[in-house]
């Protein structure tokens, strides 16, 4: 799993990802899409969208622009998911979104399927526990205060985290 920064690989990925994203919202990707998105000059979209084509992840089409083949766009949504779960994740660890995608984003190509599937358990037992206000409450306290405080569900009305919710909701 360990891949150098910058190597063709994960360009190619956030390449993928950029024209998936793009391609939600209109018909063609197009180089000035991925200059605005991606920060990088015209000249090296027009290199990568070559390069991208010849290994058979997007069709170039010269004047309407590129969209994803049916290799790249499952390899695409996958990274997608990949870059929604990671940043879910740290916004769990108190982490703002904005912050959140960029660092997801840096994080994504260096992280094992085997990690991923595991992270998407975890954030659906923090989504479901939310629901119940049990354990979840108290790591949000934690991450405000540094206070832990352990939960007895049976003591409820006496427990600091959860009167301190009720109070300012
Ligand atoms: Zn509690």
């Amino acid at each position: 799993m360990s891949k150098m920064n910058n190597s063709p690989t994960e360009r190619i990925e956030n390449y993928l990802e950029t024209i998936y994203q793009v391609t939600q919202r209109k018909k063609f990707a197009q180089a000035k899409d991925i200059v605005e998105i991606l920060g990088v000059r015209p000249p090296s979209v027009t290199e990568m969208f070559r390069k991208m084509k010849k290994q058979g992840y997007i069709n170039y089409e010269k004047y309407s622009g590129v969209t994803l083949t049916q290799k790249g766009e499952s390899i695409a949504s996958e990274i997608h998911l990949k870059h929604q779960i990671l940043k879910d994740f740290l916004m769990i660890l108190d982490i703002d979104e904005k912050t959140a995608l960029e660092e997801a984003s840096e994080i994504q190509h260096n992280v094992s399927e085997e990690t991923i599937e595991k992270l998407i358990l975890f954030i659906d037992f923090v989504k479901k526990s939310k629901k119940t206000g049990g354990w979840i409450d108290h790591l949000e306290f934690f991450f405000k205060t540094g206070k832990y405080v352990e939960c007895h569900p049976a003591n409820r009305d006496k427990c600091p985290v959860h009167s301190w919710k009720q109070k300012i909701q």
